[in-house]
């Protein structure tokens, strides 16, 4: 039967490498996938599941292994169960990234170990209410030097993991200066309050929340002294967006592995639906966008590892394998028939929760803007 890797890009790792991806793939699918469902159902944080990512290392994968290996890893939880792999992909991306790339040695002391075990839960904080897709030159957090101290005021929307988080790394424009800076905000500042944003139809694990900061101080050793400018952001969003690239790839392997299963087991007009030619044009087509996906994917990946992979290719990545995927996903939850309306069946949860895929990590109109104003020399976005 054709594999999932169709053009066997593992083969590329090392032998080691091949054996932990397999073993992680083994218990990805055994332990998490199955667990998932549930928690999505209720909308509920598994906090059983993070404590056991946490025991295997999850919280901190950016030195695992090749650029390669880790990219496989996170479609693997992807394939899994998006909501746990968005979670765990923002905490290495954005929040464990964010203090290596951007904190102080202290900070680094302070927080990288409980982040990396899952003992202390982060979250990034960048959108606003009123600022989306343009947050870049809108962001309207302020925060005001007083002394030793900054005092913190604003409000931030869609934060993931924002009502359980332990500490919450916030983006706010320095009212002396005008400059956009980051700083470090226990969850149990006074003036801090996170509220779960309700009735979400995607990622439902995922805790998202809206976060009101009144006036909060936070000492000066909070603030994060690589943090100066949007340009700080923009290089973590570069990588994070790769990310997403591997997460649509994991959304892709689940949708292909269980759309080809329930062709194979379900029969009407006495055949298999896999027997159908209609049926499996669905197939070839699902098999198509995925090694398309998983080939730009080791390309991105070798530029990462070149450290050479800039915004209009993380954009592009991001684009277009998103695209892909929806693509992908609206097949499978047709060829599941009613049960592809049915979150037991797992793909129309996966259906759902593609569509924040899309959204989220700049949506996919303004990653297309990114590569639009590359290709032209000319900006579109305003
Ligand atoms: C589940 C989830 C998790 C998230 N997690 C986080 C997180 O952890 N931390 C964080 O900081 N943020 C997070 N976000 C926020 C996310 O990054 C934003 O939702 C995203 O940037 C879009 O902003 P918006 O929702 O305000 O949409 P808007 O900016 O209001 O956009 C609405 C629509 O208009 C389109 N649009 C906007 N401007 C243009 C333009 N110039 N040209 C063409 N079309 C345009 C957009 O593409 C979109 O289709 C999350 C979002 C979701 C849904």
């Amino acid at each position: 039967m054709l594999p999932l890797d169709v053009l066997d890009v593992a083969a590329a790792l090392s032998a080691s490498e091949q054996a932990r991806l397999a073993e992680a793939t083994a218990w990805l699918q055994e332990r998490i996938r199955p667990a998932s469902v549930g928690p999505w159902q209720r909308d509920e944080f598994p906090r059983d599941l993070i404590a056991e990512l946490g025991e295997r290392g999850y919280g901190n994968l950016r030195q695992s292994g090749s650029e390669l290996f880790i990219g496989l890893l996170h479609a693997q939880i992807a394939r899994a169960d998006l909501s746990l792999s968005a979670f765990v992909g923002i905490h290495n991306e954005l929040v464990v990234g964010m203090i290596e790339a951007l904190g102080s040695p202290e900070q680094r002391d302070r927080l990288i170990p409980g982040l990396s075990r899952f003992t202390t839960l982060g979250a990034f904080a960048l959108t606003e209410p009123e600022h989306g897709s343009d947050i870049a030159g809108g962001l309207a957090t302020t925060a005001r030097r007083d002394g030793d101290t900054w005092v913190i005021s604003g409000a931030k929307r869609w934060i993931g993991a924002g009502t359980v988080a332990d500490v919450v790394l916030v983006w706010a424009r320095d009212e002396a200066d005008g400059v956009i800076k980051a700083f470090i905000v226990e969850a149990d500042r006074p003036g801090f309050t996170a509220t779960r944003i309700e009735h979400k139809v995607g990622l439902r694990i995922m805790q998202n929340a809206d976060l009101a900061f009144d006036d909060v101080r936070v000492p000066e050793a909070n603030r994060l002294p690589g943090a100066h400018g949007f340009a700080a952001a923009n290089r973590l969003l570069c990588d994070s967006r790769a990310w997403v690239g591997w997460q649509a790839v994991g959304a892709q392997l689940a949708a292909v592995d269980i759309a080809r299963s329930h062709a194979l087991d379900r029969r009407q007009f006495g055949r298999p639906l896999g027997a159908f030619q209609l049926v499996q044009a669905s197939l070839a087509e699902m098999f198509g966008n995925l090694t398309l996906s998983l080939g730009m994917m080791t390309q991105i990946a070798r530029t990462q590892a070149e450290g050479r992979l800039t915004m209009p290719q993380a954009a592009l990545a991001k684009s277009t394998i998103t695209r892909l995927t929806r693509e992908s996903l609206s097949l499978g939850r047709n060829l599941l028939g009613g049960n592809g309306i049915l979150s037991d069946h797992e793909m129309a949860k996966i259906f759902a929760d593609v569509e924040v895929l899309h959204t989220y990590e700049g949506t996919y109109e303004i990653n297309t803007l990114i590569v639009g104003r590359a290709a032209t020399g000319i900006s579109a976005f305003a």
